[in-house]
């Protein structure tokens, strides 16, 4: 069987969706060759591996062999782009070829970058070059590996092919799976053309795809709004949990399905910082790693905003009045939902058990006192919470080492072994477990990646990039062959670091 056959595609986007996509091909490349497999994935995807190693692998993921079945198109979107409004935007280096269903039954979409120029492309090339399609990998399997809900890299082609960006690069099309790529700026750009009919299709789609029980139900528009909220409360605790600064939180950037999308200028955090920006483009700071949240909530105003023609039930006034209260209800509802998800997360990096009824605002407190000790000393976010894990097993010394005053440290830590033993019977040794699965040890630092990208994209090496892969792939166990990873970036290199 050859492997263009191993795609079962299920295009339910291409079937259901007429008019919100441009039906277009990728471009063929010179000299196709597979640098990236995701195997583990392509198994949970129900393909065979082997049998995409080869040249037939090398083109398709290239793109100039079209799967049989595949129906590749570029989607139609707009979006909010550091506050201002694109009414179109699109797939301008994005096709997605279709859908398969994976071993367990869920819907998965196939979509390539860096496929080269659609009708979306406006200035563009509509390509992408080897480092940042291999920092996509990096990063979006660190975030799996870490349980975080993302957007996932099935494959990295070279095309043979320059990319001209500030110096030439090599080109590459990335193969990403995702649950879907509905965006918040995909409502956006129905709504902004007063489409009204093609986005209740859309809305419908959704539903249908990311929160079925919802189908036929009154008041579903309403209720998907307050269920991607939901999705996006979590998911933004989790990245605030592991340091993760996405780094340009556009409209178009924010999935339905709560799915990390967008591997574009993320970077991990060293030393705690709420202020933390990466990203060369982002003079103010909007995006920094503290302004998360409210930008995600800002994000869910737009989609309300795009939703509302459809949750106002008829023509009076007081119809539209009702729809605005329940959708600016379910956006003043955010925060404290972040709020919760990003308290039960803390607790469980903090080795406690979920508290008794009333002492959320300790809890939330104690965590918060944590980080300010981390701030205030300029600790390592990632390794300060490790050795606490250590430091509950009673084991401190490497953890008040990361401090340079450790006496705030140890009036914080007389606090927490008060609460821990709030907890009731739970040994040491257990607590030190729980929070070692809740505290990474290795994170995706920005002077490892630069350097297995480096040699993939100068010197065409991937051997660095398949160790730090490996690395970022066991993310909880310390594993003495993994130390070169876990260690933060000396100063020098942090100081000035820019993703973009
Ligand atoms: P992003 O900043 O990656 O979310 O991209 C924003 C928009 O720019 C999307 O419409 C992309 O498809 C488009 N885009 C980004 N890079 C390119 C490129 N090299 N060629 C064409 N379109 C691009
Ligand atoms: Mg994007
Ligand atoms: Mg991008």
């Amino acid at each position: 069987l050859a492997a263009s056959s191993f795609f079962r595609f299920d295009n339910s986007y291409a079937r259901d969706l007429p008019g919100l996509y441009v039906p277009w091909k990728p471009a063929q490349v010179p000299a196709p060759r597979l640098l990236f497999l995701n195997r583990p994935l392509a198994e949970e995807l129900g393909l065979d591996p082997a049998s995409l190693l080869g040249d037939e692998g090398a083109a398709i993921f290239a793109g100039n062999t079209v799967p049989q079945g595949a129906e590749p198109l570029a989607q139609a979107y707009a979006g909010h782009q550091f506050g201002g409004f694109s009414p179109q935007l699109g797939d301008g280096r994005a096709l997605l070829l279709g859908e398969i269903l994976d071993r367990q039954g869920r819907r998965r979409d196939i979509a390539f970058k860096g496929s080269g120029r659609t009708p979306f492309s406006r200035g563009g090339d509509g390509k992408a070059a080897v480092g940042p399609m291999l920092r996509e990998v990096l990063i979006s399997e660190a975030m799996h590996s870490l349980g975080i809900p993302t957007t996932r890299a099935l494959a990295v082609a070279g095309t043979g092919e320059p990319v001209y960006r500030e110096k030439v690069l090599p080109g590459a099309v990335l193969t990403r799976v995702a649950s879907s790529h509905l965006r918040v700026g995909t409502f956006q750009f129905f709504a902004a053309r007063g489409e009204t009919g093609k986005l209740r299709q859309l809305a419908e789609y959704a539903i249908a795809r990311h929160d079925p029980d919802l189908a036929d139900t009154p008041g579903r528009y309403l209720a998907l709004l307050g269920r991607v909220a939901q999705r996006q409360a979590a998911l933004i605790a989790q990245w605030m949990n592991v340091g993760f600064i996405h780094g340009v939180m556009n409209t178009d950037n924010m999935t339905i399905s709560g799915e990390t999308i967008d591997y574009g200028p993320c970077a991990f955090m060293e030393a705690y910082d709420p202020g933390a920006v990466f990203s060369s483009i982002d003079h103010g700071g909007r995006y920094a790693y503290g302004n998360q949240p409210l930008i995600a909530q800002w994000n869910l105003a737009r989609l309300a905003e795009a939703l509302l023609p459809l949750m106002v039930e008829d023509e009076s006034e007081e119809a539209a009045d009702r729809a605005v209260a329940q959708a600016s209800a379910v956006i003043d509802s955010f925060s404290g939902l972040h709020q919760g998800f990003l308290l039960r997360g803390q607790r469980a990096k903090l080795g406690l058990g979920e508290a008794a009824q009333g002492s959320d605002a300790a809890d939330a407190a104690l965590a918060n006192d944590w980080l300010a000790l981390l701030h205030a000393q300029g600790v390592d976010f990632t390794l300060g919470w490790r050795r606490l894990a250590d430091a509950a097993a009673g084991d401190d010394p490497a953890l008040r080492a990361l401090f340079p005053d450790a006496q705030a440290l140890d009036a914080w830590l007389a606090r927490w072994r008060a609460r821990c033993a709030s907890d009731g019977a739970v040994s040491a040794d257990a607590r030190a477990g729980r929070m070692r699965s809740a505290n990474p040890w290795i994170i995706p630092r920005n002077h490892r990646v630069e350097e297995a990208l480096q040699a993939a994209s100068d010197q065409g090496d991937l051997a660095p990039f398949e160790r730090l892969l490996s690395a970022l792939r066991r993310p909880h166990e310390e594993k003495p062959e993994h130390a070169p990873y876990a260690a933060p970036a000396p100063a020098a290199v942090t100081a000035g670091y820019q993703t973009f």
